[in-house]
């Protein structure tokens, strides 16, 4: 499995830069209130940091908390020299400006690649830290050989965290990108013609048979808690006869983002 063993991978590199710095890569976490999902996340997310021999800096702040306190905190973060990234967990309460809050991070310790000098430089094709989820799809199109240039993409959903870099990551590959969404009309003529389908809308078999051509590629970002459990966008079942590569739910993309949360940690520590 490719996470894991960019994982054990990356366990080694960073013994060799703690030894050698003589300090261990620094990963601050923020979380804000007790959503219970958040709580897990970022559970996990410390976890995978200390495998890898990360130092992890938790922040757990009370629901109530005002913007000034949280600004004051990320900032305190982003002068910390033992800190290299810095992660706020989203959602934040509604009462909280995140786009500001999130601004404060400095772009080279941006590990989540939200910030709008990094979504600027993914736009320019430049070095910069990249959204883990679409970063993380296309490590795993690398690792299975898929042929991205010249191929006819469809990017289901354009949310900034997802949808919208990952069509970026794939026109800087030389695909020929197709954005869907909400208001996109004939959606399966698209998808039924494309090489690469990339699903990140959210609901659960939403990605039908009779839209994908045989032989496609189907990466299954959706992360959809249902009575029989959690499951992707697509219709796992049936697709995954028609197409030459797919991504179950779970595993699949899901264990690749917090893989690439800590690859960019290490780059974050690596480029300072
Ligand atoms: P989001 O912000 O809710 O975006 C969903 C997108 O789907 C929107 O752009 C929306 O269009 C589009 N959409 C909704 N209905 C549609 C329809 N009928 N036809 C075409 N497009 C439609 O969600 P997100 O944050 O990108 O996440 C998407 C999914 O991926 C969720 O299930 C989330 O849990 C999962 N996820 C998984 C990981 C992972 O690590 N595996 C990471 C992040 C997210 P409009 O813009 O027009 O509203």
């Amino acid at each position: 499995m490719l996470a894991a063993e960019m994982r054990a991978q990356l366990k080694r590199k960073v013994e060799t830069y703690n030894t050698e710095k003589g300090r261990n890569i620094g990963l601050a976490v923020v979380i804000v209130g007790n959503d219970p999902a958040s709580q897990i996340y970022v559970r996990n997310k410390i976890k995978a940091c200390e495998e890898v021999g990360f130092k992890s800096f938790a922040h757990y702040l009370p629901g109530d908390i005002s913007q000034r306190r949280a600004e004051e905190l990320v900032r305190s973060l982003a002068e910390d020299t033992a800190v290299d990234g810095i992660l706020v967990q989203l959602p934040l309460p509604g009462h909280l400006n995140a786009q500001k809050l999130l601004g404060l991070i400095p772009a080279e310790k941006d590990v989540d690649g939200f910030s709008a000098e990094n979504c600027g430089k993914l736009l320019l094709n430049e070095k910069g830290l990249v959204s883990c989820t679409p970063f993380g799809i296309m490590k795993l199109l690398e690792k299975y050989n898929i042929k991205i240039a010249g191929s006819n993409a469809v990017v289901l959903g354009r949310s900034n965290i997802v949808g919208k870099p990952m069509a970026m990551l794939l026109l800087n590959a030389d695909a020929t990108v197709t954005v869907c969404h909400s208001k996109t009309k004939n959606l399966k003529d698209i998808c039924s013609a494309a090489d690469i389908i990339v699903s990140a809308v959210g609901k659960a078999g939403f990605v039908t048979a009779d839209m994908v051509k045989d032989g496609a590629v189907v990466i299954d970002v959706g992360m959809n808690r249902t009575d029989k459990g959690l499951c992707g966008d697509v219709d796992f079942e049936n697709v995954s006869k028609k197409c030459s590569y797919i991504t179950p739910v779970p595993g699949g993309v899901g264990p690749m983002t917090i893989t690439m949360l800590l690859y960019n940690t290490y780059l974050a520590a690596v480029d300072r």
